[in-house]
């Protein structure tokens, strides 16, 4: 009886729908735990099913505990992606980079955590792990090193158009110039992510005096070698915070704002449109379309991992960009 748009588990791609908490909502769990329901004036009534539903009162460990095996198969040598997608305010950033408190935590201080926890496992059985990080944003179709150590309006701009390359070890994606921080504690880990927040390209909007115009991309390199036998694995994380997915007409844009939205739903449609070339299984996949699907290339096809958030703010006011966002998702199948 439900219209479900059905959001299967095929192939590598996973897909999660996560609800911020509000005073009120429109968007309702449904009792099988993957699917939510919109009911809203002027808006069709629809369900849609993903892999997993976290409710308003899931917590930040919740989450992990659902990405935390994903997250560990990078230690295995496998190409690992978590995307962050939704409106601006519905809980991207919460949701990857959260909040100092421990329990407020996200996705990035905690995966880091659990790697170098299982790092310091597999050290006894002979394994030597070595770890290092990037943080690129790509704003406008460019690329930007959220390390580099210099100042001014253009730092860390990377201005090499063929910045981008997938080297030969297992198909590390390699930003040419881009800074490589080693990654030895959660406390260092959390000192890149301060780096690269204090870096990043925010400006007010009429939504969210904070709002993101860019994505943000912190990169895990991993690289393992086995003592005794000399086998070698290559693995990455990469955990993304996409731009708000919003339309411009809602955050009154103009001028250089408008042109921050035409790449944002750029790089935003070139995902779209690599997921459904994925699924639909057709030999050519538009990776080059954009900086951001060029970027995360090894872990969106081949035998790389990619797990989307879909972040929704449940509030009536937001129900039209709450559809956008379903519909965006549902297509990921
Ligand atoms: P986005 O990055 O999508 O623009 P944020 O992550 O900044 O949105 O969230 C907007 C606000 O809502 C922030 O103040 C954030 O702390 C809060 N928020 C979002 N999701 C949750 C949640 N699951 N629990 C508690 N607060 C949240
Ligand atoms: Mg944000």
């Amino acid at each position: 009886q439900l219209h479900n748009q059905l959001v299967e588990i095929r192939g590598n791609i996973r897909v999660f729908c996560r609800i911020r908490p509000a005073a009120s909502s429109v968007v309702s769990c449904l009792p099988d735990g993957v699917s939510v329901r919109l009911e809203a004036e002027g808006v069709k009534d629809s369900s849609f099913t993903f892999d997993h539903v976290f409710d308003q009162q899931s917590s930040q460990a919740d989450v992990f505990q659902q990405v935390s095996e994903l997250v560990q198969s990078a230690l295995d040598g496998y190409k690992v992606c978590l995307f962050s997608y939704g409106q601006t305010g519905a809980g991207k950033t919460h949701t990857m980079q959260g909040t100092r408190a421990a329990a407020g935590q996200g996705i990035i201080p905690r995966a880091v955590g659990k790697i170098l926890e299982c790092v310091a496992k597999l050290q006894e059985q002979g394994w030597q792990y070595e770890l290092q990080a990037s943080f690129i944003e790509v704003y406008n179709e460019t690329l930007r090193d959220l390390l580099a150590d210099t100042k001014g309006r253009d730092a860390g701009r990377i201005t090499d158009q063929n910045a981008i390359k997938h080297g030969a070890a297992g198909g590390h994606t390699i930003v040419v110039g881009a800074v490589r921080e080693p990654v030895e504690s959660a406390e260092g880990a959390a000192g890149l992510v301060k780096r690269a927040a204090a870096a990043r390209a925010v400006e007010a909007t009429a939504m969210n005096a904070v709002s993101s115009r860019s994505h943000s991309v912190f990169m895990l390199y991993i690289t393992g070698k086995h003592e005794a036998t000399g086998a070698c694995v290559h693995g990455a994380l990469n955990l993304v915070d996409l731009a708000g997915s919003e339309r411009l007409n809602r955050s009154e844009a103009s001028g250089q704002r408008q042109k921050e939205a035409c790449s944002i739903n750029k790089s935003l449609s070139s995902l779209g449109d690599v997921f459904q070339a994925l699924s639909a299984k057709t030999p050519h996949v538009p990776y080059r379309n954009s900086k951001l699907t060029h970027l995360l290339q090894p872990c969106l096809g081949g035998d790389g991992k990619t797990l989307m958030f879909v972040n929704i703010n449940p509030e009536a006011a937001s129900a039209n960009e709450t559809l956008c966002s379903l519909r965006f998702a549902a297509k990921v199948n």
